[in-house]
């Protein structure tokens, strides 16, 4: 059974994923053991929503985000410096609870005669934030990723987020959130590359 349709207009028809009846089960499962009745009207289509939403916050594993940096333009007129995007919002999901990560990520590199398009960065992160994470790996990921393709001066990557695992249960303090980076390359290296784009990132 095809994951996703495409249509004539090439546009991907994700609400005609079939859903196992065994996945259907589980979230009816859920919704019981969270003291609601599977049963009751308002609650009746929701294990299918359920379970195609999740396909969705989860379609990362569906691809290799590597692969937006595949392209990459040379022809730059020498442009070797560096290159930021900032405040690029995300949405992924805590391994430990599922419960979801809100938050935003600032993306730069020092070229080394390769650049791609600015929307590859964005889509990198979104490759690796939906999937089921944390968020000390996803900076990581997103981080060597770029490494590894575009074989850049330097790396650096900084995620503020929320985790709903933090606001809605637990310790419940909403408006917590956390801070990580990866810097690779000259960003680690060199004290003053390091500060320049830290600041240009607004830390
Ligand atoms: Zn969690």
């Amino acid at each position: 059974m095809p994951i996703e349709n495409t249509a004539s207009d090439g546009q991907l028809r994700k609400e005609k994923l079939p859903v196992p009846k065994h996945v259907e089960d589980a979230v009816r499962t859920l919704i019981a053991w969270s003291g609601d009745d599977p049963d009751r009207e308002g609650l009746l289509d929701t294990p299918k929503r359920v379970a195609r939403a999740w396909k969705e916050y989860c379609e990362g594993y569906r691809e290799d985000p590597g692969y937006h940096l595949s392209r990459t333009f040379e022809e730059v007129g020498g442009y070797n410096e560096l290159v930021l995007l900032k405040d690029i919002p995300f949405q992924s999901h805590c391994e430990h609870h599922m419960a979801p990560i809100v938050g935003k990520a600032s993306i730069a590199y020092m070229p080394q005669d390769r650049v791609v398009g600015i929307s590859k960065l964005a889509r990198v992160l979104n490759g690796y934030a939906r999937r089921l994470q944390v968020q000390e790996r996803l900076t990581a990921q997103v981080a060597q990723s770029i490494w590894d393709n575009l074989q850049p001066q330097g790396v650096a990557v900084v995620i503020e987020a929320t985790h709903g695992c933090m606001t809605g249960r637990g310790v419940r303090t909403p408006g917590v959130s956390m801070t990580t980076s990866r810097l690779l390359g000259c960003f680690l290296d060199d004290s003053r590359s390091r500060s320049e784009v830290l600041k240009l990132m607004g830390y």
